[in-house]
């Protein structure tokens, strides 16, 4: 059964998402995380609450649309969940037309989006149009572990959640290497940012994609205190510091490049290369 109760990480995140749902949900989401971290399940989840009839603790599990979503056949929920390869505009405008369908049960339309990045250009395009002006019936919740591929447009139109990764996924080993990497960062000193990339390029692979994973949680952490909430995954390393000095926007787009670096690793890229680009970037996208 879909509830709440098994997301044990993120409270924060699930606190205010479950409170939108006794009141004014977002008709628009964005639900970001690295892979793993429950995103798509909380999607489903949400969805469940948004077509759950109980007046108390949605999804009750017990009425008749919890019931439905439970065999998959509710009619006013929609998924677009492709494993590989990019979603097509065919798949966006099909979905543009059933969004003008009236729901049949309830009163709302879910649409759920997963691997939102794969939407190509022109498919983003055609859903920008419906997410612009949404039916007032029609909720899209769209999931990404790499949130840099969706268009500005589309991203600032939905309410942005980041979910921290597990807190078991950290080896706390590369920690100082990190903290070195954040203050320079923070400090805006292009130098200083070289040097500790450096220190990255003689790590393992495995090495390598835990430091960026680091720096990842980090910038979770800085999103957060940007936005006024708690609930850091890591100890402070800087992160306060990093939040003051570089924009939210810039924060975001930061953890989205590093989420892709850390794919890359994974591909096989070299670490020489992976390490300079990591400094590059990083001041780039912070500061010009
Ligand atoms: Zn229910």
């Amino acid at each position: 059964m879909l509830s709440f109760d098994s997301f044990s990480d993120n409270k924060e995140v699930i606190q205010s998402l479950k409170a939108a749902l006794n009141h004014r949900f977002p008709q628009t989401v964005l639900l970001t995380g690295s892979e793993g971290s429950g995103k798509w399940s909380l999607a489903k989840t949400l969805a469940a609450g948004l077509l759950c009839t109980s007046n108390t603790n949605k999804p009750c599990g017990i009425c008749e649309s919890c019931q439905k979503l439970k065999h998959n056949s509710h009619p006013d929920l929609e998924y677009i969940d492709f494993d590989d390869g990019e979603i097509s505009v065919a798949v966006a405008r099909d979905l543009r037309k059933k969004i003008y369908i009236l729901p049949n049960d309830s009163d709302r339309r879910v649409i759920l989006i997963r691997h939102a990045h794969k939407l190509n250009i022109s498919a983003q395009n055609a859903l920008l149009k419906v997410l612009e002006e949404p039916p007032k019936y029609a909720f899209f919740i769209l999931t990404s572990e790499q949130a840099g591929g969706i268009l500005e447009t589309i991203r600032s139109r939905c309410s942005k959640y980041n979910l921290a990764p597990k807190n078991d996924d950290f080896d706390l080993s590369l920690i100082d290497n990190v903290s070195g990497f954040i203050k320079a960062l923070s400090s805006a000193d292009e130098y200083k940012m070289l040097l500790n990339a450096m220190s990255f390029e003689k790590l393992s692979k495995s090495e390598l994609k835990n430091a960026l994973g680091l720096i990842g949680a980090a910038l979770h952490d800085c999103i957060f205190i940007a936005n006024n909430l708690s609930g850091n995954v890591l100890p402070e390393i800087g992160q306060k510091e990093l939040a003051s000095k570089v924009s939210y926007e810039r924060l975001i787009k930061l953890y989205d490049f590093i989420e892709t670096l850390r794919l890359r690793v994974q591909g096989n890229a070299a670490p020489s290369i992976v390490c300079a680009s990591l400094c590059a970037e990083a001041y780039q996208i912070c500061f010009m």
